[in-house]
């Protein structure tokens, strides 16, 4: 066996030299890899792949989500065309393992945990035809202890000179089962929690600053577990960050001590999914939002009260919407005090149940999957016809991304800074916002 070479696909590109997000979940998996056996990452968002050098002897793992799969077929086609043996995984392999068979040697299903070294053994003891056509994990691996990152990919991934923002994973899992969302699917219902002595030595050895945490829900751990929380954010508070970021719901605005802990351990934004101001779509939202434009005002403002910004993430096209929930919408994004805003159409990804009732009543559109970037409508909509959805979803889209918004509520999020720390936090004011902006433009480029 030559060496294990990882793959992500292309999706963004660079931004100003750097891509926008580390591979993080490579990192893990590179990090299982034997010490003796030599391990690559490669990214295409930092740099064009050396394709041509795989050959024989070369183990591929390629990652993908349900966007860019296509992009992971075409390389996996390459590898196993010249001779390489091809393992295919991630969000896209697990919710839909049969897709992905067709185009790989062996199929990865699940986070790897329990399988991803096996995979490597009987690649390294008989090459392609070692390899099971499909590995996957039957339970959820514990995370105290799981694929910590070595110091060999740390130093290869030099996440600071190529990358704008590391990613960062605290606890995984979530209970909601959100119509849509392929989460409980991709990470588990039982939230799981990483010890915090773990956390704190990763981001030590890593020597980030600032990070995304991958966490699918961490703001119901402040319900669920507020002692883990607590303990968890008195040890960052002495760290030397810059500030971190982090997926939550509404229910923080019931923890003020929590908040105000998460302040002093550096926590400057919680993306929050309120998914919808439609109170008709409530039982599509898994029981943590019930689609009320008040109670989201009033818990963006008592968040914001403490000081920790809010992005509002948004679904647009259920079922029960109408023109009307567009109008809605806008009024909202224009008179909340949100930081940043994430208006997505609902997508129907493989796996969720979503999908599953658009299947049994006929209304999937045959798109590519390259599609699914959660900015296209891929399905035959209740109240609208294609198109009306279509530019009912551009009307919103336009008027939130506008320059003139966009530096409205970047201008709000850098107000909650003290001066002297104004110009650190300018970037991150208004980079959340011009990312989704750039995301909705992918569709009309
Ligand atoms: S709460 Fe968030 S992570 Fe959990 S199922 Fe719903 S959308 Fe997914």
């Amino acid at each position: 066996m030559r060496r294990v070479v990882l793959i992500r696909p292309r999706r963004d590109g660079r931004i100003f030299g750097k891509a926008p997000g580390a591979p993080y979940t490579l990192m893990r998996l590179a990090s299982l890899v034997p010490d003796e056996i030599p391990v690559e990452i490669w990214d295409e968002n930092l740099r064009d792949l050396p394709l041509d050098t795989l050959k024989e002897g070369d183990l591929v793992g390629v990652t993908a989500m349900t966007v860019d799969i296509d992009r992971g077929e075409t390389i996996a086609r390459r590898a196993m065309k010249q001779g390489a043996g091809v393992v295919v995984g991630g969000v896209h392999a697990t919710l839909l393992p049969e897709h992905v068979q067709t185009f790989a040697h062996s199929t990865m299903v699940g986070e790897g945990y329990f399988t991803w070294q096996q995979l490597i053994q009987d690649y390294a003891a008989e090459g392609v035809k070692g390899l099971k056509s499909v590995y996957r994990d039957e339970e959820w691996a514990n995370l105290d202890g799981v694929a910590p990152l070595t110091d060999r990919v740390i130093q290869m991934v030099d996440e600071r000179n190529n990358y704008w923002t590391p990613y960062m994973e605290i606890t995984r899992g979530c209970p909601r089962n959100c119509s849509f969302c392929t989460a409980i699917r991709v990470s588990g219902r039982r939230m799981r929690l990483r010890p915090v002595d773990e956390v704190i030595d990763e981001i030590e050895r890593r020597g980030i600053k600032r990070f995304f945490l991958t966490d699918d829900n961490f703001g119901l751990n402040f319900t669920t577990d507020p002692d883990y929380i607590a303990e968890l954010f008195q040890a960052l508070s002495k760290l030397d960050l810059h500030g971190w970021t982090c997926q939550s719901e509404m229910s923080i605005a019931n923890h003020p001590e929590l908040l105000e802990m998460g302040l002093a351990a550096h926590l400057d934004k919680h993306f929050i999914g309120f998914e919808s101001v439609n109170p008709d779509n409530r039982r599509q939202l898994g029981g943590k939002s019930k689609g009320l434009a008040a109670s989201a005002e009033e818990a963006i403002r008592t968040i914001r009260s403490t000081g920790i910004g809010v992005v509002g993430l948004f679904v647009m096209g259920f079922d029960e919407d109408t023109p009307a929930t567009f109008q809605a919408m806008w009024d909202f994004i224009r008179t909340s005090e949100l930081d940043s805003i994430s208006a997505t159409m609902l997508t129907p990804f493989p796996g969720t149940p979503f999908r599953q009732l658009l299947e049994e009543e006929g209304r999937l559109l045959d798109m590519p999957w390259s599609t699914y970037d959660t900015a296209h409508v891929t399905f035959q909509p209740k109240n609208f016809t294609v198109e009306e959805l279509r530019s009912a979803y551009d009307w919103l889209c336009r008027k939130t991304y506008s320059p003139m918004q966009i530096a409205r509520r970047g201008v709000r999020s850098l107000w909650r800074y003290p001066l002297n720390q104004a110009g650190k936090k300018l970037f991150g004011s208004f980079s959340t916002d011009y990312g989704y902006r750039r995301t909705y433009a992918y569709r009309n480029s």
